[in-house]
């Protein structure tokens, strides 16, 4: 299937890690070009590296997303760059444990560090994807569907994307701007395995929790989040949006007694 995203320019949040280097990497094997908004210098400069030897074109702009000129400057730097903005992958995350007991200043920095980044870039790009009549994917989580336990901050920034989807897929519509969200489970990903090493027997946790994913009896790759990514930003969903894409192998909502 061709995506037509050749030569297209897409931000991606966190974009050299993980899921979001999986969406890079895929944005750039249809033709298109990522740009890398994140603050892992290390792994932004290797992916770039890596992807200009196969050939892909690529951007990155460096800093944390948490400062609101961080991402007006992602928006400013592309459009220099490129003078075009196609779409914007909101992906940038951590699962940082601010839960009931941490208190309101954790609670707060955890929605700063999940959420606003999210409106922020949405915001600055917001003229240049009215002219592209661009698309954005916001990466929420399963866990604002189902809760988690312990992270208060967390479920509440994932919740929130999702009804940023929502009001923002009305909000375009005249625009002809399309807004969808994915829902991640389980992805061995940097932060899942940080996630998985905080128990006392992670490989017990990591076997506990493959059991009970109803496909396969197996985690979803960043991969497979990629490929529902890169159809979201392309014209081949072109009447979709406002849509919530559980990308889980059945994990939430399948029948418990099948697994
Ligand atoms: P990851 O492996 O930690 O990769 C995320 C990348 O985003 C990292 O490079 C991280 O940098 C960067 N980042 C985080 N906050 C940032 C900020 N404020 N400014 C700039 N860069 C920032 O995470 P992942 O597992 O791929 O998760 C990606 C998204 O998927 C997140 O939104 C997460 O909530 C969601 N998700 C993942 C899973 C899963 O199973 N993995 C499940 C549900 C939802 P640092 O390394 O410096 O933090």
């Amino acid at each position: 299937m061709e995506l037509n995203l050749k030569n297209k320019v897409f931000i991606v949040t966190g974009g050299s890690k993980g899921i979001g280097e999986a969406i890079s990497r895929a944005i750039a094997a249809e033709g298109g070009i990522p740009v890398i908004a994140s603050r892992s210098i290390e792994a932004t400069k290797n992916l770039i590296a890596d992807l200009q030897k196969q050939g892909s074109e690529s951007y990155a702009v460096l800093g944390d997303l948490q400062e609101e000129a961080q991402c007006k400057k992602v928006v400013q730097k592309t459009i220099k760059n490129y003078n075009r903005i196609d779409g914007i992958v909101n992906n940038a995350g951590v699962n940082d444990g601010a839960g009931l007991e941490k208190g309101p200043e954790a609670f707060r920095r955890s929605i700063q560090l999940n959420l606003f980044h999210y409106y922020d870039l949405v915001h600055y790009a917001l003229p240049y994807l009215k002219k592209s009549k661009g698309a954005i994917v916001n990466i929420s989580s399963k866990v604002a569907l189902t809760g988690q336990g312990g992270t208060s901050g967390y479920a509440a920034s994932k919740g929130a994307q999702l009804a940023l989807t929502r009001e923002w897929a009305a909000e375009l519509l005249p625009h002809s701007i399309r807004v969808n969200a994915i829902l991640p489970a389980e992805v061995m990903t940097p932060l899942y395995r940080k996630w998985l090493d905080s128990f006392d027997n992670p490989s017990e946790k990591e076997a506990r929790i493959i059991a009970n994913i109803p496909l396969e009896k197996r985690m979803t790759t960043s991969e497979e989040i990629a490929a529902m990514t890169v159809f979201l930003l392309s014209d081949k969903s072109a009447h979709t949006t406002g849509q919530f894409m559980v990308v889980d192998g059945g994990y939430v909502h399948l029948d418990r007694s099948l697994t």
